[in-house]
């Protein structure tokens, strides 16, 4: 079984499989290994397993995954051939070529990330192939430019702290969390208009988003130029000295009752459970905190509700079977997926020179779109 990364869509099944018998190998890039750990302790957490069984089943996942490095040839087994590139989407993630004696190939894209993502380099782009099974999530639709993207954080964080409130940012554990941290490092650093002046303490108020942004800070290998550079020069760009982790749930009910000013970062991003709910009900209703969204809300997450409030100025949301009056600003940021657009699907594929593709991962509207494009380009 070849993974492509730890998002827990493309790896949630993997406990399910050796429970049903799968005895395997696992292969994967060094980086993903590290993060399978942490991501599938958590979602069995949400299991009817017994901890016995739950540990065992890591366990075997342990035994039985294999890290391998980025742009070197293996072999899979007699006539077969593979290999990893960067794909550019989370740490460690890639997509993954296969090599037939006899010189057909097929590149499996897994999933893209977008340029200019925080820490990670751009994707590579694999030698020409047959066959490209290649992502679609975004072939519908442009991202708007990423480049300025923290600087936008900064002016809306400036204006949402100045009434000393807190600002509470539901992000995902794993490429989101960290990606904010990287903002808030440079924001804090002060190299620029829109820094922030004053140490705002800002708290990462998520067991798994904590771990896994360990294991990021850890493999400085995957990094990219700019991140490698602040580094030399001396300042960590996860880290920031009112970067505060909070891991214990008894400090979890202490921040909320820290009257701010304070930016919050809690899972899930989706506020489809986690610390995040306890904040929401201590804030919502108080017209000194700021919600960010930084992600894709889906039909039917209190996420998208408290969006839904944007327009509707005497809304209420339900949490945990309560009604909460929503007085806190709300605010969607853009330009945060980790995805490549539409352009960029374009000019990777195209860079790749197929003989055929295949699209996969995207919903009907988008994967339609993206191919009405392909064949124009071909
Ligand atoms: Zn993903």
């Amino acid at each position: 079984m070849f993974l492509t990364h730890a998002h827990i869509d493309h790896i949630g099944r993997v406990p399910e499989l050796i429970q049903e018998g799968f005895r395997g190998e696992i292969l994967c890039t060094h980086g993903t290994k590290a993060l399978i750990g942490p991501m599938l302790e958590d979602a069995l957490e949400f299991t009817a397993y017994h901890q016995d069984k739950k540990e065992k089943i890591m366990s075997d996942i342990e035994d039985m995954t294999w890290g391998f490095e980025y742009g070197e040839s293996f072999n899979l087994r007699k006539g077969i051939r593979f290999s990893m590139g960067r794909a550019g989407h989370i740490l460690g993630s890639c997509w993954i070529r296969f090599d037939m004696d006899g010189g057909s190939s097929i590149v499996f894209s897994g999933d893209l990330g977008a340029k200019h993502t925080p820490i990670l380099p751009a994707p590579d782009v694999p030698e020409p192939c047959d066959l490209l099974v290649m992502e679609s999530t975004y072939g519908d639709r442009n991202h708007e430019d990423r480049t300025m993207r923290w600087q936008r954080l900064g002016e809306v964080l400036f204006k949402a702290l100045a009434d000393n409130g807190k600002v509470l940012i539901p992000a995902f554990a794993l490429g989101r969390t960290q990606e904010l941290i990287y903002e808030m490092d440079r924001l804090f650093s002060g190299h620029h208009k829109t820094s922030l002046k004053s140490k705002i303490p800002v708290f990462i108020d998520s067991p798994l988003g904590l771990k896994i942004t360990k294991i990021y800070s850890k493999l400085t290998e995957y990094w990219d130029k700019e991140a490698i550079g602040l580094l030399q020069k001396g300042d960590h760009p996860i880290d920031f000295n009112h970067l505060y982790s909070v891991e214990r749930h008894t400090d979890h009910l202490k921040l909320l009752e820290y009257p701010g000013p304070a930016i919050i970062v809690a899972g899930s991003g989706m506020c489809a459970g986690g610390r995040i709910i306890e904040h929401l009900k201590h804030g919502i209703g108080n017209p000194k905190t700021d919600i960010f969204f930084v992600g894709y809300q889906a039909r039917g997450t209190l996420g998208r509700r408290i969006i839904e409030c944007i327009s509707d100025k005497d809304s209420q949301v339900i949490i945990a079977e309560k009604s909460y009056p929503v007085r806190a600003a709300v605010y969607r940021l853009t330009g945060y997926s980790a995805h490549a657009d539409q352009q960029e699907l374009l000019a990777w594929a195209k860079a790749i020179r197929p003989g055929h593709i295949k699209l996969v991962h995207g919903e009907p509207m988008a994967q339609k779109a993206l191919k009405t494009k392909i064949s124009l380009m071909q």
